[in-house]
């Protein structure tokens, strides 16, 4: 199994570019042809203004997360489009830096983190000024941007570079501000004030300090990736069978994934699970953070097992019906295996939390629970088990607690899954209630969890209207294209100088 060794020394490292996508193949698809027309434009005239120089996006981790998720097709977009676009990766030298950014990352979505985030200060200017002395491929003239809060201290060490080249991209943050929010953002006062722009992924996140610099900018999920292309039944079921799903024939050894799926049943065990093909599964699938909402969902599936034929008799529809979904019903719960996710030192403890509670579930439960971890050993086999869950699953469900932007939600409305998720932050922006899904009121509360599950689980036609409706939004709102245009309209700004008013870049 492969373990990220933390380096020695902090390094900066150019990740390769595997150029998986291209943008003619976007103007087939629903008519993204005039969205394809207007890149190219755009990208001439930032090509143009940045001449022989080139943009770079340096973030922490490789794998595992939206971050990560949307960089490599980016950087790739960007580079057709004439932008040339590289993409680096901190390695910090240090291993107690990765807990003091993830207590850094909790505190901006305003829940306590673990660490006294002014005692770890040394840490992160030590690992920060580091990494800038790693950064020697990078000229003065090129634009910089950083994501997040674990890169951002590298800018304030960097040789100073060209007015209008920097820019600092914000996946994080709440509308709302609390002591927690408060000591994160006075922590990152000092980095942030060197550079040219802020881009959030909501206005609402932005602290009003910074409103004067900074613009919105929405990420999307990219159509024609392992993640979300389609699968017609012969490879999805492929894909189930290769990651150890499900039973089958043996796969050609062309088609074998290199390593499997494993689920918690008292151990990690890698046998297959054929409900997933016969009966309505219920998935979320994330990254395995408190954040996530993972916990709750197991009181709210038991809530909505124990109740099913008196909710089942309060319904209009047909109530034998519902009560046989209910009861026939699973829960999975999937995330990428901790060992594989270099910046979330967090993920292995609440994987065993979540497997302490599966431990307690009454057996008729636990047979219809599936903790797994999903193996990150090759990103393309995530990517493409991924994608075969989120296209069996009778409903996808995404109960963060905070949540930035959310691509799983994205990601599911795609494939037309109903999807119910969390009235929060960046969920709330893809899924109009009872339009493209169903919004969770309190992902803490199972009753307002099941009564969302029970919604889309009892009205079928409706829940697969509101995916189709989803889809509709997801194509026109959070693809690569519009994220894409965002990038450029940003790249555009700083290059031309920036402007004061506080307006979205997207
Ligand atoms: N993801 C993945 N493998 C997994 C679990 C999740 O590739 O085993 C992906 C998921 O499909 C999505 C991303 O990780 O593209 C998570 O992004 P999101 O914006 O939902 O949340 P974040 O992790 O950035 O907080």
């Amino acid at each position: 199994m492969f373990r990220p060794v933390p380096p020695q020394t902090t390094r900066v490292r150019e990740v390769p570019i595997r150029r998986t996508t291209n943008l003619d193949l976007y103007r087939v698809v629903d008519h993204l042809d005039a969205a394809v027309a207007e890149l190219r434009e755009m990208g001439r005239r930032v090509s143009d203004s940045l001449g022989r120089n080139r943009v770079w996006m340096v973030s922490s981790t490789v794998t595992g997360g939206g971050v990560a998720e949307s960089m490599p097709r980016a950087c790739s977009l960007l580079t057709d489009l004439g932008v040339d676009t590289r993409w680096l990766v901190l390695e910090p030298g240090d291993p107690s830096f990765f807990t003091l950014t993830k207590s850094l990352h909790n505190m901006l979505h305003g829940v306590p983190g673990t660490q006294d985030l002014e005692a770890a200060r040394s840490v992160y200017e030590r690992v920060s000024a580091e990494a800038a002395a790693e950064m020697r491929q990078v000229d003065a003239r090129d634009i910089l941007v950083i994501h997040d809060p674990q890169p951002a201290g590298i800018a304030l060490h960097l040789r100073r570079p060209e007015p209008g080249r920097l820019a600092w991209r914000c996946h994080v943050g709440i509308p709302e501000r609390n002591e927690h929010t408060n000591a994160a953002w006075s922590f990152l006062r000092p980095y942030l004030g060197v550079y040219d722009r802020l881009l959030f992924t909501l206005m609402a996140y932005v602290p009003d300090e910074w409103l004067d610099r900074s613009g919105e900018l929405c990420p999307g999920i990219d159509p024609f990736s392992h993640k979300n292309r389609p699968l017609r039944p012969y490879k999805l079921l492929g894909i189930l069978r290769s990651a150890g799903l499900i039973p089958g024939p043996s796969v050609p050894r062309w088609a074998r994934f290199r390593a499997k799926v494993q689920r918690w049943i008292g151990k990690w065990d890698e046998s297959p699970l054929p409900s997933l093909l016969y009966c309505p599964t219920i998935l979320q699938v994330s990254r395995f953070d408190r954040l996530k909402g993972f916990e709750s969902l197991l009181p709210a599936f038991e809530l909505l097992t124990r109740t099913a034929p008196e909710l089942a008799a309060s319904l209009p529809a047909n109530a034998d019906r519902v009560k046989s979904e209910i009861e026939r019903a699973h829960l999975v719960l999937a995330g990428p295996d901790p060992s594989g996710v270099a910046d979330d030192p967090e993920a292995e403890e609440v994987l065993d939390d979540l497997c302490r509670r599966h431990d307690r579930l009454p057996s008729h439960l636990k047979e219809r629970v599936h903790v797994m971890r999903l193996p990150m050993v090759d990103v393309k086999e995530n990517a493409l088990i991924v994608n075969a869950l989120q296209r069996v699953a009778a409903v996808v469900v995404q109960n963060s607690i905070r949540e930035g932007f959310g691509l799983t939600v994205s990601e599911a409305l795609w494939k037309r899954a109903p999807v119910a998720a969390s009235n929060v932050g960046g969920l709330a922006r893809q899924i109009r209630h009872g339009s493209d899904g169903v919004l969770i009121d309190d992902p803490r509360s199972p009753e307002s969890i099941a009564a969302a599950l029970l919604e889309l689980i009892a009205s079928p036609m409706q829940g697969e209207a509101m995916a189709r409706s989803g889809r509709e939004r997801v194509s026109t709102h959070f693809t690569v294209l519009s994220e894409i245009k965002s990038w450029l309209l940003a790249f555009s700004r700083l290059l031309e100088g920036a402007d004061p008013a506080p307006s979205p870049d997207g």
